[in-house]
């Protein structure tokens, strides 16, 4: 029998995967391992509340891209929580609804790039936020921890059981800089999933 212990602990890694790539990918897979989740459920944004201006790809576009970079692991799995919402979609209002769904005793970690944990933290409702679930901040190529240390130290008086910094192997990949390069025909193939590459060519995304 599986170990019941790790049965409970999931982690969430949201995000608009405009398109998905390596970076996020290389993050789940590692805060799998280094925190005993037994799962990791992406969280493809519906009409993200941040970036309304910037060009993004249908939710169903980004949904199906999202399943398909996960689709040959067993321990990723993909949630239509936020796309099936209508209007924008708030973190808060998911990890409220997944907490309702798994009930309390489930731990649950919010796993998010070095850059996203300080915008979420910075919301309103991060006192509620923070007694819902843990979180996981992964370092990123171009963003400084300092500033994740000292939000660490105020909002958890330095708890490591709420917040940690996971080291991630550095991949200087954005979602940005693969639209960038399909427009300016600049190659993206091994910046992120073959298949999620062909899905891309065939619907012609983000020319
Ligand atoms: P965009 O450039 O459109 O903002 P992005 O590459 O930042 O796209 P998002 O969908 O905004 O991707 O990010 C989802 C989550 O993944 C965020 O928590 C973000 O910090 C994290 N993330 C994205 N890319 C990386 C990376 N290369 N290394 C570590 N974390 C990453
Ligand atoms: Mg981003």
């Amino acid at each position: 029998m599986k170990n019941k212990k790790q049965d409970n602990r999931v982690g969430i890694m949201g995000g608009t995967f405009n398109p998905i790539h390596y970076g996020h990918l290389v993050t789940a897979q590692e805060a799998l391992k280094q925190f005993n989740l037994n799962k990791v459920i992406f969280i493809p944004t519906g009409e993200p509340p941040h970036k309304t201006l910037a060009k993004i790809a249908s939710a169903e576009d980004r949904y199906l891209m999202t399943v398909i970079a996960t689709a040959s692991n067993s321990n990723f799995i993909v949630s239509r929580i936020e796309i099936d919402k209508k209007g924008k979609s708030y973190t808060i209002d998911t990890v409220r609804e997944l907490r309702k769904k798994y009930g309390k005793e489930l731990s649950l970690y919010f796993i998010t790039g070095a850059d996203a944990i300080l915008e979420i933290l910075t919301w309103k409702n991060t006192e509620e936020i923070i007694t819902l679930c843990s979180f996981i901040a992964a370092t990123r190529p171009g963003y400084n921890i300092s500033r994740i240390e000292d939000l660490t130290k105020k909002l958890f008086n330095n708890n490591e059981d709420k917040i940690s910094i996971m080291e991630v192997p550095a991949l200087a990949i954005s979602s940005t800089d693969i639209r960038y390069r399909i427009k300016s025909g600049r190659p993206i193939n091994y910046l992120l999933p073959e298949g999620v590459c062909n899905y891309i060519l065939k619907h012609g995304l983000y020319k």
